[in-house]
């Protein structure tokens, strides 16, 4: 099957090159950067750290698009949107693991996922997406009597905060305790805050050196804490995540299905 990598010359781009170098259905077809990047006219395997796969880097999807069968793309949301809007024109599934949408592009993403299957997801970790289910549980079990925290680690080249993982964890408590989460979130604390609210979903943002993505739920009690924590240690996880989504959502464009789906879709964890 024909992939296009929309943000191959990022972090993620990269790492989805090397792991389609070996995946056994999934095949590397055509790979987007940022129009002026030095990356464009090289090859995409060479820039991943593998030899030539004689695909060679292009600054837009719209000439390639057509070719395709499906698409991903890691990249920044201004270009995601005209991913989704090449994809609208050309009927073609997409994999969406950036980050940062305001509201109207997630109204936009909606709207398209009427004529589209999308699979869009903050974190394509299988183990993180295990966590979201793990929080839902643990969140429906201790409901009012502990105080919830989320707290999140990231590296210094991450330009959004928190982090979409950490805000996808805000919302299943928010959803799960009751809460309204543009209400009741607090995004870090200073001064004189007076005690804490119950009510209050707190968000805590590191940033620093290269940490590749840590969060953490806590469950704070009266006599007792609970912590799921989730640490990644290499972007692989969330690349094996993505080309399973890649999968389900050309399954899901073969059966003419179309909709919004996220990893708990993917992993039949809904
Ligand atoms: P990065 O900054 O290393 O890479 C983004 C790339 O997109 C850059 O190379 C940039 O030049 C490129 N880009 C910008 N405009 C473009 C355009 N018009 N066309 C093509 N490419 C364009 O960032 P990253 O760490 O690779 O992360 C990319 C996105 O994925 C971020 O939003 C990040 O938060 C998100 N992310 C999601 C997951 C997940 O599992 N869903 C995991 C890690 C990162």
């Amino acid at each position: 099957m024909k992939v296009a990598v929309v943000g191959v010359a990022g972090r993620m781009g990269r790492a989805l090159v090397r792991l389609l170098d070996t995946h056994p259905i999934l095949e590397l077809s055509a790979a987007v950067a940022r129009p002026g990047s030095s990356a464009v006219g090289r090859d995409a395997g060479e820039l991943a750290g593998l030899t030539d796969t004689g695909v060679s880097i292009v600054d837009s999807l719209a000439d390639a698009v057509q070719a395709m069968d499906l698409v991903i793309d890691f990249s920044t949301p201004e270009a995601t949107m005209e991913t989704l809007r090449l994809c609208l024109a050309d009927s073609q599934p997409v994999v969406i693991g950036t980050t940062g949408f305001t509201q109207p592009d997630l109204d936009t993403l909606n709207s398209a996922a009427g004529q589209l299957p999308i699979v869009l997801a903050p974190n394509m970790s299988v183990a993180v997406n295990l966590t979201f289910k793990l929080v839902e549980i643990a969140a429906k079990a201790l409901g009012d009597e502990v105080d919830v925290e989320v707290i999140e680690a990231h590296h210094r080249h991450k330009v959004d905060a928190p982090s979409g993982t950490a805000v996808r964890m805000g919302e299943i408590l928010a959803d799960t305790l009751g809460r309204n989460l543009e209400q009741d979130a607090v995004y870090g604390r200073q001064g004189q805050t007076g005690p804490r609210e119950r009510k209050t979903i707190g968000f805590s943002t590191i940033r620093g050196g290269e940490i590749i993505g840590e969060h953490t739920v806590m469950f704070a009690g009266a006599g007792e804490r609970l912590e799921l924590t989730h640490r990644a240690q290499s972007r692989d996880s969330f690349v094996e995540g993505a080309l399973r989504a890649a999968m389900f959502v050309a399954d899901k464009h073969e059966q003419k299905q179309v909709g919004l789906f996220d990893m708990q879709d993917v992993l039949g964890l809904r």
